[in-house]
């Protein structure tokens, strides 16, 4: 039987995400004539995105149906500039969420051009990929083992095919920049930090994790003794699955919902302390609903 709850502080929506949401729903409660289109989803959780569409707001399934009275809402994560670039030529309004974290890196990315660039981060999440538009010479790195695969083959005067599907020529790499996507595990960086002091590895490091995915994973640690951990999150949010793996390193029983439907899926009995953590995306009414459902356990 369940004695004890903790939620993990700072559980929920960060700023970057309240932004874009009330952003889109200002957007479209003075929306007159045509519609407001999400360019992608806004943020990676169903039921701020659900909540969304039954609000008016629609997710765009065709370039080809956007007319020039609709509005274009760019997500959180941002899209490259090419992406953009294209969007504009449809004459539609285009309004841009892209959280300000996001532009950051963007702008690191752009300013460093010209230089190999190392970006830490999933490879196919949509903030990544956006990212990469940025510039011709960037190489993703999603782990370890591909950070020193790379940092080898460039210290060889090898090329860097392996690590990417871009080929990279990082011969020159003592010019280089490693930035990271915005809801990095903080201990993957330090990881590669300490990987390029080992293999004496130059490179200019720009510590872009945002600061509400560092408090979220700090806040990790409130929930190191209990006996089972609920993270909640959309399937794609990247941050989500970085609470996720992060508890899995310290409990055996982590379990990684999208919202209290999925509780029934659990067994919670053998459990007494039940940790609750929650992704950037996950609204609060979602936590609180999955807090009451486990009380009464
Ligand atoms: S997790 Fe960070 S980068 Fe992503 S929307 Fe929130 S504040 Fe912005």
């Amino acid at each position: 039987m369940v004695q004890q709850i903790i939620i993990a502080p700072h559980s929920g929506f960060c700023e970057g995400v309240k932004s874009a949401v009330n952003r889109a729903l200002h957007v479209a409660a003075n929306k007159k004539n045509g519609r407001v289109i999400l360019e992608g989803e806004l943020v990676h959780n169903r039921d701020v995105n659900e909540w969304l569409y039954a609000r008016g707001i629609a997710l765009l399934q065709r370039d080809l149906d956007i007319q020039k009275e609709d509005t274009i809402i760019i997500r959180a994560h941002g899209i490259s500039p090419q992406r953009r670039f294209y969007l504009e030529h449809f004459g539609c309004e285009i309004v841009d969420c892209t959280c300000p974290f996001v532009r950051h890196i963007a702008k690191i990315i752009e300013a460093h051009s010209t230089k190999p660039i190392i970006l830490l981060g999933d490879r196919n999440h949509v903030e990544v990929e956006g990212l990469c538009g940025y510039s011709k010479h960037i190489c993703v790195c999603e782990n370890l083992a591909e950070c020193s695969r790379l940092i080898d083959a460039v210290q060889q005067s090898s090329r860097s095919d392996e690590c990417d599907h871009r080929s990279i020529n990082f011969s020159k790499i003592d010019d280089g920049i490693l930035v990271c996507q915005s809801t990095l595990d903080v201990d993957f960086l330090k990881a590669v930090h300490n990987l390029c002091d080992k293999k004496n590895f130059p490179i200019k490091f720009f510590d872009t994790i945002c600061g509400a995915t560092r408090r979220r994973q700090l806040g990790l640690r409130t929930l190191e003794n209990c006996d089972a951990v609920i993270v909640v999150g959309g399937k794609h949010s990247a941050n989500t699955k970085r609470l996720y793996e992060k508890m899995k390193q310290k409990i055996v029983a982590v379990f990684w919902i999208e919202n209290n439907e999925n509780l029934a899926e659990i067994d919670l009995n053998p459990y007494k302390k039940i940790g609750i953590a929650a992704g950037t995306s996950t609204p609060q009414s979602v936590l609180q609903n999955i807090y009451g459902e486990i009380s009464k356990k």
